[in-house]
Formats: C-alpha cells, sequence, structure tokens
C-alpha cells in the first residue's frame, strides 16, 4: 500500500519515466504529487452551440464530424488535419497541428466535444488547436479543469492524470492534521475532500471550500512552527544587560529624538536587559532615523562591556554610518573602526587584531565584518541595516561570531503588519513611525511624457540653485527578452549630456558595474563632482545625499508602489524643498491609480497596504532576497482575514496543548514545513 512518501515512480500508473519528467518539477513522493496545485481552472462545464461561438473566447462546443478529416503537409515539422464539424445551428472547421493520429480517430458521423479558442465570423466559424474529446470518453471537458504550471517534457493531461492516480491511492491515508475542534469551529472540510476539489473540483463552491481549508491548514501550521521557533529562543538565557545612563548618550545628539525613535531604543533596551537574545526588526520609513536607534543600542551594549557591530550592504554606506557615528560615540568612549573591503590589508590586520583583543568596541563595516579570519572578543551585538539586501546567511554568519548575540534588523521597507507577523514570524518588530521634525514632504506629480521638455527645464533651474538630481531612467522590454541595463543607462545618460544638458555634469551608476565602481560614482555624486545621477534602481539603498532634491522616475508603471516609495526616499533629505515626478505614459486606470497613491501621500505604511491591495504580495517578496516563506497556496494579498484566523487558532491551541503532546502529527507537519522554508525566515 502506498503512503504519502512512497516514491512516486512506484505508484501504479506513473513508472520511472513519468517519475523522471514529474522530477523536474520537484516531485518525488505521493505528497508532492498531491500537494501540486493548479495555477488556475478552466470552467469548461458549459457546452455551446456552433452559432452562439463568440470569436476570441474559449468555449466547449458537441459537434458531429462531418466528413473524414484531410491532411496537409505544409513545411517541414508542420501537419495538419482539417475537420468539419456540424451541429443544428451551424458549421465549425477545425485545425490541429501534428496531431496526425486524428485523421484515423476523428470518425465522421461520431460527435466530439471540442474545447478551444473560437475564431472567424458568423458565416464561418473555425478552431485551431482545441482540445478534442469523444462523446463517451470526456476528461478535460464538461467540467472544471485544472491547469497546472508545467515544464518542458510535460502536458497538462499527463500531469492531472498522474495526480488522479495519486488522488486515488492516498484517499484512506491521508492524515488530517487539523484537530477535529478547529475545523469544526472554522467550518473547514475534511481534508480528502480538500485534496479531491482543489485538483478535479465539483463546482465552484466545493473549489473554495477545498482552497479555504488548505490555505488555513497552511498558514496555521505556520504559525505554530513560528511560535515553536520562538519559544527555542526564548529558553536561551545569556546574560542579562544592566542598566546604564542613556542621558549621556541622548545628551551629545545634536537634536533631540522623536517618541517614536525613543520607543524603539526603549524597547530594544528592554530585550538586551531580559536575559534572552534579542531578536528585533526595527522598521521605519526612509529618512525615519534608524541609523540613531543602532547607535543608542550600540552604545547600551558597548557600555555593558560588550562589543557591537553594525553591517551596511555597501561600501558607500558603511562610510557614512562611521562618518556619522564615530565623531558621535568616540568623546563617550565608544572606541570605534570602519572595516570593508577596501581597507588597506594592514590596517586589516591590526582592526583584526584589536577587535580580538577586545580594543575595538564598535566596529561598523560591510561584508567584510564575517570574513572568516575576523575575531570578535564578545560579539554581543549585532545589527544588520538595510536588512532585506542580505541572504539571511550573510546575517546568521554575523550572528555566529559571538555566543547568541543580540541582533538588531533596520529594515525601511515597511511591510504592512499583516505580513510582517508571517514574514518575520520570529522576529519582534519596532515601528518607526514619525519623521523628525521640520522635514517638508516630498512633492510628488505624475505626468506624461509629453512633460519632459518642462520637466528638463525644471531640473536646469534647480541645479543652478545649486541642487542635484537623480533620474530613473526608462526600460523597455523588447519581445518578452530582459532589458539590457548596461545599455539603457548608458545610452540615456550619453544623450541627456550631449543633447539636454550639456552645460551640466550627468554621471551614470547601473547594477552590472562592479561595486567598487558604483561605489565610486556613487560618493562622486554625494560630494556634488555631479549634477545628475542617470541609474537604474540600484540607488535605491539608503546613500543620503542631502543636496539631492529632485527624484525623475521614467516608466514609472513599471514598479511597485514600495519601490517607488523607496526611490522617493532618495531625496528630501536635507532641509531642501524636494520633488518626485513619476512619468508615465501608460493609461490604464490601474496604473492612474497607483501612481495617484504615490502624489497624495508620503506615509510609507499607508503605501504598502495600497500595494498589497493593488497588486499582492508579490512585491514585498519578488526580488527581495528573504522571499516569500514557501507558501504554496495561501495567498497573503487575498487571505488576510484567513490568516488572522488561523493565527487565532494556532494561539489558541498552543494555550491549551504547548507541546501538541495530544497532536503530534500537527507538531511534525508544522516542524516540517518550517525546516523546508528556514532558507526564507530570519
Ligand atoms: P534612515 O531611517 O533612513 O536610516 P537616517 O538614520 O539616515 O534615516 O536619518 C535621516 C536623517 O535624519 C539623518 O541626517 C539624521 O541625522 C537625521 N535625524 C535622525 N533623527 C533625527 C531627529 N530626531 N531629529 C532631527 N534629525 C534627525
Ligand atoms: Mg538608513
Amino acid at each position: 500500500m502506498a503512503e504519502l512518501t512512497t516514491d512516486i515512480q512506484y505508484l501504479k500508473g506513473i513508472g520511472p519515466q513519468r517519475a523522471k519528467a514529474l522530477g523536474k518539477l520537484g516531485i518525488a513522493t505521493l505528497r508532492d504529487l498531491i500537494s501540486w496545485f493548479p495555477r488556475r481552472y478552466e470552467d469548461r462545464r458549459e457546452t455551446r452551440r456552433i452559432a452562439d461561438l463568440v470569436p476570441g473566447e474559449s468555449a466547449c462546443v458537441a459537434a458531429m464530424v462531418a466528413a473524414p478529416p484531410t491532411t496537409a503537409h505544409i513545411r517541414k515539422g508542420m501537419d495538419l488535419v482539417k475537420v468539419r464539424a456540424v451541429d443544428e445551428t451551424g458549421v465549425l472547421d477545425v485545425t490541429f497541428f501534428n496531431q496526425l493520429w486524428l485523421k484515423n480517430d476523428l470518425v465522421a458521423g461520431e460527435t466530439y466535444y471540442f474545447y478551444g479558442k473560437a475564431e472567424g465570423n458568423l458565416l464561418r466559424r473555425t478552431m485551431a488547436g482545441p482540445i478534442v474529446e469523444r462523446e463517451d470518453r470526456r476528461e478535460v471537458t464538461g467540467r472544471i479543469v485544472p491547469i497546472y504550471p508545467l515544464t518542458a517534457g510535460l502536458s497538462q493531461l499527463v500531469l492531472s492524470r498522474s495526480i488522479r492516480q495519486g488522488l486515488d491511492q492516498c484517499a484512506d491515508i491521508l492524515p488530517d492534521v487539523l484537530p477535529d475542534e478547529v475545523r469544526r469551529a472554522h467550518q473547514l472540510c475534511r481534508i480528502g475532500y480538500a485534496y479531491e476539489n482543489i485538483h478535479f473540483p465539483e463546482s465552484e463552491e466545493a473549489l473554495s471550500l477545498a482552497r479555504r481549508r488548505l490555505a488555513f491548514e497552511e498558514l496555521f501550521l505556520f504559525t505554530i512552527g513560528l511560535r515553536q521557533l520562538r519559544r527555542r529562543r526564548e529558553v536561551l538565557h545569556v546574560p542579562p544587560c544592566g542598566a546604564v545612563d542613556m542621558e549621556v548618550f541622548y545628551a551629545a545628539l545634536p537634536f533631540s529624538l522623536t517618541g517614536a525613535q525613543r520607543r524603539c531604543i526603549d524597547e530594544a533596551l528592554a530585550d538586551m536587559s531580559s536575559g534572552t537574545p534579542m531578536n528585533r526588526l526595527c522598521q521605519g520609513d526612509v529618512g525615519s532615523g534608524k541609523t540613531m536607534v543602532a547607535a543608542a543600542c550600540a552604545y547600551f551594549a558597548v557600555k555593558n562591556r560588550r562589543q557591537a557591530a553594525l553591517m551596511a550592504p555597501t561600501e558607500i554606506l558603511a562610510q557614512q554610518h562611521y562618518g556619522g557615528l564615530a565623531p558621535l560615540l568616540e568623546p563617550l568612549g565608544v572606541r570605534c573602526a570602519l572595516l570593508t573591503g577596501s581597507t588597506p590589508a594592514r590596517a586589516k590586520r591590526d582592526i583584526g587584531a584589536r577587535l580580538a583583543a577586545g580594543e575595538i568596541d564598535f566596529i561598523i563595516g560591510t561584508h567584510a565584518l564575517i570574513t572568516g579570519s575576523v575575531e570578535y572578543a564578545d560579539l554581543g551585538l549585532v545589527i544588520t541595516d538595510e536588512q532585506h539586501r542580505f541572504g539571511v546567511a550573510q546575517r546568521t554568519a554575523l550572528a555566529a561570531k559571538g555566543l547568541h548575540p543580540h541582533t538588531l534588523v533596520m529594515s525601511a521597507t515597511p511591510i504592512p503588519r499583516t505580513l510582517a507577523l508571517i514574514l518575520y514570524g520570529d522576529l519582534d518588530v519596532s515601528v518607526i513611525d514619525q519623521l523628525p521634525p521640520g522635514r517638508r514632504p516630498i512633492e510628488t506629480y505624475a505626468v506624461p511624457g509629453s512633460y519632459r521638455p518642462r520637466i528638463y527645464a525644471f531640473l536646469e533651474k534647480l541645479i543652478g540653485q545649486g541642487r542635484q538630481a537623480y533620474i530613473v531612467c526608462p526600460m523597455v522590454e523588447e519581445n518578452d527578452e530582459l532589458p539590457d541595463e548596461r545599455k539603457a543607462v548608458t545610452e540615456y545618460a550619453k544623450q541627456l549630456q550631449e543633447q539636454v544638458f550639456p552645460r551640466l555634469r550627468v554621471s551614470f551608476v547601473h547594477g552590472r558595474m562592479k561595486p567598487k565602481e558604483k561605489d565610486a560614482v556613487m560618493a562622486a555624486f554625494a560630494a556634488g563632482e555631479a549634477d545628475i545621477l542617470v541609474s537604474t534602481t540600484v540607488i535605491e539603498v539608503g546613500v543620503d545625499v542631502p543636496n539631492a532634491a529632485v527624484m525623475v522616475i521614467e516608466n514609472a508603471e513599471r514598479f511597485g508602489l514600495s519601490q517607488l516609495h523607496q526611490l522617493r526616499g532618495r531625496v528630501g533629505r536635507g532641509g531642501h524643498q524636494s520633488y518626485c515626478i513619476l512619468i508615465s505614459d501608460n493609461q490604464s486606470e490601474e496604473t492612474r491609480a497607483r501612481l495617484r497613491v504615490m502624489t497624495r501621500t508620503t506615509d510609507g505604511f499607508r503605501i504598502a497596504e495600497e500595494d498589497l491591495r493593488l497588486r499582492g504580495p508579490g512585491d514585498f517578496f519578488g526580488q527581495r532576497q528573504h522571499g516569500l516563506p514557501g507558501l504554496k497556496i495561501a495567498d497573503l494579498g487575498i487571505d488576510t482575514a484567513l490568516l488572522r484566523e488561523a493565527q487565532e487558532a494556532a494561539e489558541d491551541l498552543l494555550s491549551r496543548d504547548p507541546g501538541l503532546i495530544a497532536h503530534p502529527a500537527t507538531a511534525e507537519r508544522a516542524a516540517v514545513l518550517l525546516r523546508q522554508n528556514e532558507d526564507s525566515m530570519n
């Protein structure tokens, strides 16, 4: 008898060859097979009459083959089978490509079901390459049909037949990991029904019940796993930090901290004083002042005689942090140092020796901080800035340099709370939801490309007043091929320099440059050696150029709102009134609605919520290294209510049975799910 762990090649009706094809999708076991969920469905239940076919729409017709099919050999590798079919309302001419066997299979006088896109006109209906099935052997017509993600060498039919085989063989062995009382309390269907109907739905209602049940289960298990992860950390004991007179630090600052900064600092200090390792995310919009939160925590750790490290994703950011923090902290007795890839070898050795000897209290740097040879005397606090730029491996590598050090990650990507819960599950979250006083909101405009002359004149005027500008250049995809960013940026910069701004200094930066080159260009721009910086989105990371007052974004429709917000955050960092100009010729209602959000608010969290509503969660996870936890079926964009329900159910169960003693299957699935997703989690 089959088990969920059975290798699919031993399943009835599958065999080694199909198993190999399925293996390319990562399907190895019976469980993998039945958990390969459809990407979408096609409703092929309705049968139309030929006269009712609408050109351009897919539909199913039942029609009798009127005459034996004919064949035609058009060119090498292209054979056609043509057949005329009729019903009482009209004639349908059907063409098949490279399916020569149909010549014999389609018998005149018999009725078949054809499903495909109708073409032609009122007088002559046609279908090219439809699915055809005999009246008495309908499999993929006359029902709601699942459409699966595929790979080369595998067809929808083969895949759905394999899944059918799989389902038939595990009907009785599917364990229900949802405790019965949870299932009933939340009106969730049984597991067998759910699997059956997610693949082969009887009706729309059945499909939606199945989906709801499986999504709930996934979110429920995930929550349980995360809670257990947290418990593992909470039982670790580290020496609690003692009280420190923070007023000394606050008094040294050139400004007073905002209430939100103070609250985040207090939360972090409380963590460090608690006796278990801190694992906190400090989330704050661009310009909200996260660096000072980091500095306060470092000061606190150092005064507790521990070392602190701050890791930034780029050399220039690390330099900026060092340049800002060392003059502040050194007079307070914190010995600071900068360590990056371009630190000369001798200085590196020297810093390494002092770190190991405990003669450096606060080290600021890049990945150089985690190279194998760097050792710390007693690393007590690890801070990573712009955390989405780091892979988990890099963050854990730094943490591994100490013994359960406290960790603080800082992010400017505003994640809606609902998502933060699942994405950062094991992290405590502090939010800096307030900007330092005196900031002037960035004026934002969405305009069509025809405004370019006016925009250029505006840039010229501001630059004449001493400001600088960023331009995110257009990037168009041709024939589905990814755009060549190097070419796009260099050509656009050249054109601007030669034809539009001959008297200004235009520089450029793109992601294909070496990190060193990139940093050099950014540093030169920060030093005021260029007026305009043309780039792709590489400028997204938090470099501070207070003098930059305009951000122009071409093809603004290409970006998610959160990304636009990040880009916009590059300006408005000094005292100057700043502007963001979004250029787009895309007139679709959706694009206009999205860009309108940008012109109306500068609140990153509101923008993130809007983005989630308009585009779904892909944008938050898309290119980010932390990735979406491997949710197979739940969609965080639409299942937020379900997420809350599942979380409550999970908390409720854990409060009654913390060790899941009575629910071993639930505990085990949660652990497996978590293990599979460890890479994408913090
Ligand atoms: P981000 O959160 O984007 O990392 P930064 O820490 O770089 O923000 O701070 C942005 C700017 O605001 C810096 O120039 C910083 O000195 C300044 N700043 C931070 N906190 C305050 C404050 N409480 N009052 C005034 N200015 C502040
Ligand atoms: Mg920052």
